[in-house]
């Protein structure tokens, strides 16, 4: 017989955006989408913005990026 052998618990859990002040920050890059190039990270997507026009100036061709931003999320169990 398959299944499991104890029940321990059932929780509740709750995720939101983490905004403690030990969060890891919100940061924001650019990829080229054509050759894969990377701007920096940056707590502002104005650096990466700057980054992909310069990349543009550099290689012609290239007009398609993509923005990746990392958001920091925590999960919590709320209390009754
Ligand atoms: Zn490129």
């Amino acid at each position: 017989m398959s299944g499991p052998k104890a029940i321990i618990r059932s929780e509740t859990w709750t995720i939101t955006p983490d905004r403690e002040p030990d969060a890891k920050p919100l940061t924001h890059k650019m990829r080229c989408d054509v050759c894969g190039d990377e701007s920096g990270e940056d707590g502002s997507w104005e650096p990466p913005q700057s980054w992909a026009l310069s990349h543009s100036g550099r290689n012609p061709s290239h007009h398609s990026y993509s923005e990746i931003i990392t958001r920091p999320w925590r999960t919590f169990m709320p209390t009754p």
